[in-house]
């Protein structure tokens, strides 16, 4: 074991109840670290995110994650990005690297990661057409992701201006921004996968559903609902009662996480570990 104790945490607002502390506690003590995982809220429009950075900068801190509403807010505040970051135009990790702060996004890699492992019939090349709901920070992981790996995008969100942003932001000038609604979903036409990249369908409102209900799943569509939390969503429910292949955002979460925590320690992390702390916890 190394005398080193990482001091590690997750920002953003408001935190409520998180498994982050959960999964990096566990994982720390099995790759026999030392060091802590702790909350820290910062309100928008407040000095508390810039002082938090401060703390990085100057060692007290090790590394963070970052979640809504800061993934975006938080670019101006660093020295530099890493490639996926700047893919992203989000961040979801920071870390110290010879007094400079650097934003990283563990969501793009873990996302494709798991993506690959769950249907790995759609590692074909060829141009194959992706529909993503919701266009806010993971959706940014999302699309960056897919349009790296060649796919054709569809956004469907309920601001046609968030979705334009992304569009732009991400130089996806061939990506359709169509709204969240039965007659824009069925405008997508045919496609290989659908990502929710909304809350709807998360705990503690699991009745919640971003696919209209009088609208029927497109046939032969992969379906990945990156909520994790009910482990089965009602859009999960309705792909499978369809008997299309449908996956949780599970492995991404426990991906991104491990991707991070190897980011701050130089180590491999204990993946099987970090599993199992998500089923005992859901
Ligand atoms: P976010 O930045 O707040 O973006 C959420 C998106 O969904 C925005 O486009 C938002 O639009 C839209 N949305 C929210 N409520 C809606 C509603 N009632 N109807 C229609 N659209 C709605 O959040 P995020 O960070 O992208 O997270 C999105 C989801 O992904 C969450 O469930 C989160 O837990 C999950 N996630 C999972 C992982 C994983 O590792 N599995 C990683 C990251 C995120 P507005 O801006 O108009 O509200």
């Amino acid at each position: 074991m190394t005398d080193k104790v990482f001091h590690l945490g997750l920002t953003g607002f408001p935190l409520g109840h998180s498994l982050s502390p959960a999964l990096h506690t566990a994982a720390l003590q099995v790759m026999r670290l030392k060091g802590e995982y702790g909350l820290y809220p910062a309100a928008p429009e407040t000095a508390d995110l810039q002082c938090l950075l401060e703390r990085v900068r100057q060692g007290e801190l090790d590394g963070l994650n970052v979640t809504i509403p800061h993934k975006q807010t938080v670019l101006p505040l660093l020295d530099a990005l890493e490639p996926a970051a700047r893919a992203a135009g989000a961040v979801n990790v920071i870390f110290r690297r010879d007094h400079l702060l650097i934003g990283d996004n563990t969501d793009l890699p873990g996302f494709l990661s798991d993506l690959q492992q769950q249907f790995p019939h759609l590692a074909v090349p060829g141009q194959r057409k992706a529909l993503v709901l919701g266009a806010g920070g993971a959706a940014r992981a999302v699309c960056a992701a897919l349009h790296s790996a060649g796919w054709q995008l569809c956004l469907a969100a309920r601001r046609p201006d968030q979705a334009a942003g992304l569009i732009t932001d991400l130089r996806l000038s061939s990506a359709e921004n169509l709204p969240l609604d039965a007659a824009g979903l069925s405008a997508c036409g045919s496609v290989a996968l659908i990502v929710n990249a909304t809350p709807l369908g998360m705990a503690p409102n699991p009745q919640n559903n971003p696919w209209p209900a009088s609208l029927p799943l497109p046939v032969g569509a992969c379906i990945y609902d990156l909520i994790y939390n009910p482990p089965a969503t009602r859009l999960l429910q309705q792909a499978q009662q369809a008997g299309l292949a449908a996956s949780s955002g599970a492995g991404m979460l426990v991906e991104q996480a491990a991707l991070a925590l190897e980011r701050w320690t130089g180590r491999p992390a204990p993946r099987q570990v970090m599993k199992q702390v998500l089923n005992n916890w859901r």
